[in-house]
């Protein structure tokens, strides 16, 4: 087995749709990226990249290439477990943890778990998202962004 740890962090702005693991999640803003700036599943991505030692997102899906270009990081996600597949691996559970003082994400939890479960063909209890506030300090609790965690535990299939 093997571990691995993805972290990521996107700006809050207007004028943007704030996707949270795949989910649409009606908010005054959004977070800024080149795709479509999904923080959760980018955290997810690179930990299970990390955990099979094949790099990053960065390298997989350069934002200086047009295709991804307001991309559903869901259909990046979906290539990710595809590539560490064809490396021999299957993803035995996923933990991840998004840090934003708001919106409050209690709502959307269980969609986001059924879509990131969906994407990398596991059962629904194999994947965990929680969030948490902290507590008004820093970027995260000023409101400027959203940050994620994601930690993912893999076998050879
Ligand atoms: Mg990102």
């Amino acid at each position: 087995m093997r571990i691995g740890h993805g972290y990521d962090v996107h700006r809050l702005v207007e004028g943007r749709a704030l996707i949270l693991g795949g989910v649409n999640i009606p908010y005054e803003k959004g977070l800024l990226g080149h795709s479509d700036a999904d923080v959760l599943v980018h955290a997810l991505m690179d930990a299970l990249l990390g955990a099979a030692a094949l790099g990053d997102i960065g390298n997989l899906f350069p934002d200086s290439d047009e295709r991804y270009l307001d991309a559903d990081s869901i259909l990046l996600l979906k290539e990710v477990m595809r590539v560490l597949k064809e490396h021999g691996y299957s993803l035995v559970n996923a933990d991840c943890t998004v840090l934003a003082q708001r919106p409050k994400l209690a709502p959307y939890i269980a969609m986001m778990r059924e879509r990131i479960a969906a994407a990398l063909c596991v059962p629904t209890d194999a994947v965990s998202v929680k969030a948490t506030t902290e507590e008004g300090l820093g970027f995260t609790g000023d409101g400027s962004g959203i940050a994620a965690h994601a930690l993912v535990l893999i076998d050879r299939a």
